[in-house]
């Protein structure tokens, strides 16, 4: 369970970062990757704040 983030869709601007509670994503260079799928809750905070839609649940 938990978050894909398509990579060819992310911008790297870091907004998904700052709105999930429990740091289940990383910026590393210019994209975010969910190192932390294991504690994912799923509230979905990310994706409503992802402004190019590049996230999406498993
Ligand atoms: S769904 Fe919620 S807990 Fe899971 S990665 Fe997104 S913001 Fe974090
Ligand atoms: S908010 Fe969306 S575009 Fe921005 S870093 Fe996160 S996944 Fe990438």
């Amino acid at each position: 369970m938990g978050i894909i983030i398509d990579a060819n869709v992310c911008q790297g601007v870091g907004d998904c970062v700052d709105a999930c509670p429990v740091g289940v994503i990383e910026k590393q260079g210019d994209k975010c990757v969910a190192v932390n799928n294991d504690e994912c809750i799923e509230c979905e905070a990310c994706i409503s704040a992802c402004p190019h839609g590049a996230i999406s649940m498993q």
